[in-house]
């Protein structure tokens, strides 16, 4: 079998009993991706030999007898949020075309620390705002399983490099969604970790109180295994809890859920959802049940205006983080001629800088915070957003962990919600609440639909610090899958 089909897990052990090289292995990526590139165009940027550099440096550390853990040398996609110093990083906005940090992200660090070898930089929607990446400033990117199709968004460049074969892991952040429904309708696995469990530090920040770095991988063990390399405390993120990682790894080889309780969230369903995603979905949750889990149906009422007081918190917060995009620090600088004041440059700079998407956001977020609407709209979704935590927490003392569908429909036309913003939200009414709260949750394949043979997601929730549990019923589903299907949802490298 050729190394693009290989799990992370396999190549790191591949590599660490010295049957291939880090090289070899970046370089059959990187061929795969010449190849197929130009069709899914998960990539904003690509250097062959800064990869390849990378890959003989963490050759020749395992030479040298360093210890550097079961990632170490194989390749990864890396969200083009996250600050690298040896690559541009441009959050897909024109406003930060050819930036360079002059700093790594602390998750950059750890993955480098731990031997990972980035393969490129992937596209997504615009500051990460988008559930299609269809609001890169630079191209849209197209989904493995039906290239007229999006690949969910914000992180849809790495979940459809993952899902194309063109690396074997990714990373991605989720602020509403945008690790769990782009992995939801590319067919892979993506964990938003408990928010606080993966450091925002050098993450080019959208919503503060909501932005979290996590994982996405073709099988359970390997998003474990990444999982645990770069979360964990941080001081240079204030909001970074200091406690010690969930054990995800031993939960994903342990997937024994005889005897857990597993609530199913009655507001998710019916009216908007397509019935291919509900089929599949019933028949996960019925598994889960032959598999000897306690299944109940859990009300949250407050799930159902989570969407809205998201989009009053998201945006206001938005505003108040874009403000630094002033034409003086970072990037693009526009009708610097002299004869204009720093606030003509500043405001021409983010009229040509920032796409629609991002100035409606801007706004929205003004307006909701601006003196007199404070309290009817900001100020009301924060409540909400409490009303939410506590449905959650009544929740989790009868269950250990929630299920729903990831998204209410499949991948979608590419093109198909351009002009319909309300449209594009919804993909993430499933995904929001989850953010709203700072849990933890996962989305896993659990079929094809039969509409249109794409795939679908089974979200999994779990509460504050136990990421654990979503992996423990993740590695399950997947393990009774696979055995019917005989393999992985994704067999092999789709053709293209
Ligand atoms: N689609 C949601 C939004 O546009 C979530 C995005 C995200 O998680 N970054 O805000």
């Amino acid at each position: 079998m050729s190394l693009i089909h290989k799990t992370a897990a396999e190549l790191g052990s591949m590599i660490a009993a010295g049957e291939v090289s880090s090289a070899e292995v970046a370089e059959a990526h990187l061929d795969r991706m010449a190849e197929v590139e130009p069709k899914i165009r998960a990539f904003l940027h690509v250097d062959r030999e800064v990869t390849l550099e990378q890959a003989r440096v963490v050759d020749a550390r395992l030479r040298a007898g360093e210890k550097l853990g079961p990632l170490a040398g194989v390749p990864i996609a890396h969200k083009d949020i996250f600050s690298t110093r040896d690559m541009p990083t441009t959050a897909a906005s024109k406003i930060l075309e050819g930036w360079r940090p002059p700093y790594d992200a602390t998750v950059t660090a750890r993955l480098r620390e731990a031997g990972l070898v980035i393969l490129g930089k992937t596209n997504l929607d615009e500051f990460a705002m988008g559930s299609s990446t269809e609001n890169s400033a630079f191209h849209p990117t197209h989904n493995p399983w039906d290239l007229t199709k999006v690949p969910g968004g914000s992180s849809g460049g790495s979940s459809a490099a993952v899902a194309a074969y063109e690396a074997p892991l990714s990373t991605g952040t989720d602020t509403g969604g945008s690790i769990r429904q782009p992995a939801a309708v590319t067919g892979i696995v993506g964990m938003k970790p408990t928010y606080g469990g993966s450091s925002r530090y050098g993450v080019i920040a959208f919503a503060s109180s909501l932005d979290t770095p996590g994982p996405f991988a073709r099988n359970v063990l390997d998003a474990a295994l990444l999982h645990e390399v770069f979360s964990g405390h941080d001081p240079m993120d204030s909001t970074s809890i200091d406690a010690p990682v969930p054990s995800v790894v031993e939960a994903a080889k342990h997937p024994d859920i005889a005897g857990m309780r597993i609530g199913v969230v009655k507001e998710f369903g019916g009216e908007g959802y397509q019935a291919g995603v509900l089929a599949r979905y019933n028949e996960a949750v019925q598994l889960l049940e032959s598999l000897g889990a306690k299944v109940v149906e859990v009300s949250c009422p407050s799930f159902t205006v989570a969407l809205p007081a998201y989009y009053l918190i998201a945006p206001s917060e938005c505003s108040s983080n874009l403000a630094r995009f002033d034409a003086m620090r970072y990037g693009l600088r526009v009708g610097d001629d002299g004869t204009r004041s720093a606030e003509e440059v500043m405001a021409l700079t983010r009229a040509a800088g920032f796409g629609p998407e991002v100035k409606r956001r801007i706004m929205l977020g003004t307006y909701a915070l601006s003196s007199g609407y404070y309290d009817a709209y900001y100020g009301q979704a924060q409540k909400v957003r409490t009303v939410i935590s506590r449905e959650f927490e009544a929740a989790y003392q009868q269950v250990d962990v929630l299920v729903s569908p990831t998204t209410p429909t499949t991948a979608f036309p590419i093109g198909e919600r351009t002009d319909d913003p309300m449209a594009m939200y919804l993909a993430d009414l499933c995904t929001i609440p989850t953010n709203l709260a700072g849990n933890a949750a996962m989305s896993v394949p659990c079929g094809l639909a039969d509409e249109d043979g794409l795939p679908v997601g089974l979200q999994i929730m779990a509460p504050v610090l136990a990421d654990d549990r979503c992996y423990r019923v993740g590695a399950a589903v997947e393990k009774a899958l696979e055995s019917r299907w005989g393999g992985p949802l994704l067999k092999e490298a789709p053709s293209l």
